[in-house]
């Protein structure tokens, strides 16, 4: 520690005359110290939470506890790792002796307290702590690779077990065990068996997140413990990642060594939740996978191990579908909003697999990305997607159509080195202008090597190829990424266009992304639109193209052909436009007219006033009601309840509606002339939203329209 870095110190003691010598014998020392103290128990933990020390100094009695007892607590609590001195008046080893034993470095009498013996015994303390330290990271880890060792990782899994239990999370352990190892250490000797351990150390770490804990069980038995997981695919990725590094050969003593580990995975909580069984089941699933030919992962559960099987044979599958002619491209029309045309296609990929049938692109564009056979893939969608362009322009006269085909490309296709020249020769084989072939990708592709992106997407917009981004609004990208990346699309991810008609917040980012995508000279285009309302709404909106089951499914080749050749086919969009209801509906319940027409007056004054339908009693309020909720009212609904009325009263009506599964949610302000503690009480019991007094709101009702404001402002803002 530097002379100018203040040693800070704590004094706990009970006795202000003893805290006061102690203090005067340190201030005579040469080093800067900065000194808290303490004068009992509870105080001194208090500041232990809170600062950190250099140096713990501890008077043996504190009132009714002790300095031994506070040595536990700091051992047992984590409270500081600072080294602690004992001082004690009396001169009773057996104390002192105990002391040590619970971790305190030294200690001292306190007759014997000068300056000079103080800062020894602190400098003392100092090593000694230093050097338990130490021991105790020797103790906790492998000497040959530093990692942590079995009991270390032991304890990890327990603390990993209780954090998982807290906050009701999961987490996996990977077991891993090298292949042959024994082989080698027969073969090239301990050494180099050494080195090759430590390697594959490395490696392990390098493959896994720094948070993720490694630990060496022993001989060559390695574990991974890894929290934050929350889909087995992610374990997949991981589990092949590790294989994938420690494939990579060994030079030994200019030797190359090929080398592999097998591995077992087991999660909290499905396979146990006790840390010494946990790390038996991925030991047990491990064994699986050596029998399973090594190079290898297993899951201990047999749901995840059948997840992980199909996972592979769809790998497999996958590697013979493009010799075996097994994809198809479907094409989905997108439809001019202005006029209903057909404005272009997108290409989506299918798999015609032997014996599972049609899979979905997303059931194994995932595995086709990990394991690299993406872009072989990918190559075959771009030219069977500009082949099939050119024969629809020929084949239907469309030369001067602008007809576009949007293919989707993965991040690994924008990666390669020459897609830009991939792409071009394609559509100069076909002689297609550029501008009608668009490029679809996902924001995600986007964000993960922005500058590396840059320059492809550029001399792909050069060739004036369009460049689209899908799904947006549900990736991260910034502003920054549409500004900077020639991106000339942007298409509305379906997530926001399914509730644009009900939900006045989708609306709002709507518009907002269609204000910002003119701003920037994109088009746009809505995916998944399914109704009518919808289209309607987004041409309002000012989206160019629409996208949809409204107007058709993904066809194949034929059956879109068709739809060229007969656009009459092609669902229309009525020209008037119909109004969004999202207007506030109040259903005021009340017998009384001269109330009635004051509640009317004061909603006529409001800038965007509500609807307002009249109920005189509970039974024709509940009628009004019933007739109007499908599976639940529609919302913004609202209703002003009188209490005394004829017929059904206002209680009466609140317990039939409470009743009701369908109206129970049903939002109620009750508006009475009794101000009675007993119906407040009926009320509030049966979930109204507030209680007015009218003699209270004065001539102009002004009050209740204040209320109403605040209601259908937090209403807009629930959608
Ligand atoms: P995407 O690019 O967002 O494609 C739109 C998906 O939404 C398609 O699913 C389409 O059938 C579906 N869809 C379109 N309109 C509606 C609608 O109104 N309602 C509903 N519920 N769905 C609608 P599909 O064909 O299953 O494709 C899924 C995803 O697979 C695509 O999402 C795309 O990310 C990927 N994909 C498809 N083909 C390819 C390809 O050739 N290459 C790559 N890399 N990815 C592809
Ligand atoms: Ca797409
Ligand atoms: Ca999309």
């Amino acid at each position: 520690m530097s002379e100018q870095t203040p040693l800070k110190i704590l004094i706990v003691d009970d006795d202000e005359l003893d805290r006061i010598a102690i203090r005067r014998a340190l201030a005579k020392a040469k080093k800067v110290m900065d000194i808290d103290e303490a004068s009992e128990f509870a105080q001194a933990t208090q500041l232990l939470r809170v600062n950190r020390y250099d140096c713990l100094l501890f008077d043996y009695r504190l009132g009714g506890r002790n300095g031994l007892e506070l040595i536990k607590k700091i051992q047992s609590e984590g409270l500081s790792h600072a080294p602690i001195v004992m001082l004690s008046g009396l001169d009773d080893e057996r104390v002192m002796l105990n002391c040590l034993k619970e971790g305190a470095q030294d200690f001292l009498l306190k007759s014997e307290i000068t300056t000079n013996s103080l800062v020894r015994a602190i400098r003392y303390a100092q090593e000694r702590k230093q050097i338990a330290l130490q021991m105790r990271f020797l103790a906790q880890h492998d000497t040959l690779t530093g990692l942590a060792n079995r009991s270390l990782f032991i304890d990890s899994v327990k603390r990993a077990i209780m954090q998982a239990r807290r906050d009701n999370s999961y987490f996996a352990l990977i077991f891993i065990d090298v292949d042959n190892f024994k082989n080698i250490n027969d073969t090239l000797g301990h050494e180099a068996g050494d080195e090759l351990l430590t390697t594959i150390a490395q490696r392990i770490k390098a493959s896994i997140r720094g948070e993720d804990i490694v630990g060496r069980l022993g001989g060559d038995e390695f574990s991974v413990l890894i929290s934050g997981v929350t889909t087995q695919s992610s374990l997949i990725k991981i589990a092949q990642q590790l294989l994938e590094s420690i494939r990579e050969p060994v030079i030994l003593y200019n030797k190359t060594i090929h080398t592999s580990i097998s591995l077992g995975i087991a999660t909290y909580p499905t396979c146990s939740d006790e840390a010494s069984a946990l790390i038996k089941c991925a030991d047990l699933a491990m064994y699986k996978a050596k029998q399973n030919g090594r190079n290898n992962y297993c899951f201990y559960s047999e749901d995840l191990q059948r997840l992980a099987d199909e996972y592979a044979n769809i790998k497999i599958d996958l590697q013979h579908a493009l010799v075996r002619n097994e994809f198809e491209l479907y094409y989905q029309p997108q439809i001019n909003a202005s006029d209903g045309s057909i404005a272009g296609v997108e290409a989506l990929i299918r798999w015609h697999h032997p014996t599972r049938g049609l899979v979905p692109p997303d059931d194994f564009i995932p595995i086709a990305e990990t394991s690299g056979l993406i872009n072989p893939i990918g190559d075959w969608v771009i030219d069977k997607a500009c082949l099939q362009l050119k024969t629809w322009i020929s084949d239907y006269n469309l030369e001067h159509s602008n007809l576009t085909m949007a293919i989707n490309m993965s991040a690994h296709q924008i990666q390669q080195i020459d897609i830009t020249e991939k792409v071009s020769l394609v559509i100069n084989k076909y002689k297609l202008p550029c501008p009608q072939v668009e490029l679809e990708l996902t924001e995600s592709i986007l964000i993960d090597d922005l500058e590396r992106c840059k320059t492809k997407l550029e001399a792909l917009s050069e060739q004036e190829i369009q460049l689209a981004i899908d799904d947006f609004g549900t990736g991260f990208s910034s502003f920054r990424h549409l500004q900077q990346l020639p991106l000339k699309i942007l298409k509305i991810d379906k997530s926001f266009i399914d509730d644009i008609c009900t939900a006045r917040k989708s609306r709002e980012i709507v518009k907002a992304m269609i204000v910002m995508a003119r701003a920037l000279d994109m088009a746009v285009v809505a995916e998944g639109v399914e109704t009518e309302d919808q289209a309607i709404l987004l041409r309002e909106l000012g989206c160019d193209k629409l996208q949809g089951y409204y107007f058709s499914k993904p066809l194949c080749a034929h059956d879109l052909g068709q739809m060229l050749a007969h656009p009459e086919m092609i669902p229309a969009i009525s020209d008037t436009p119909r109004p969004v209801d999202n207007k506030l509906t109040i259903l005021l319940v009340d017998d009384d007219d001269l109330d009635a027409k004051a509640v009317e007056r004061m909603l006529k004054k409001q800038d965007d006033p509500p609807k307002l339908e009249r109920a005189i009693n509970g039974l024709q309020a509940l009628e009004m009601l019933r007739a109007r909720s499908g599976p639940q009212i529609k919302l913004p609904y609202l209703v002003l309840l009188d209490l005394n009325m004829p017929k059904m009263g206002g209680i009466e009506l609140l317990e039939e509606i409470r009743k009701d599964t369908k109206l129970q949610n049903s939002v109620i302000f009750v508006l009475t002339t009794s101000s009675a503690d007993k119906d407040k009480v009926a009320a509030y019991g049966r979930h109204v939203a507030g209680y007015i007094v009218k003699s209270e709101l004065g001539a102009d009702y002004h009050r209740l329209s204040s209320m109403l404001n605040v209601y259908q402002k937090t209403v807009s803002l629930l959608q």
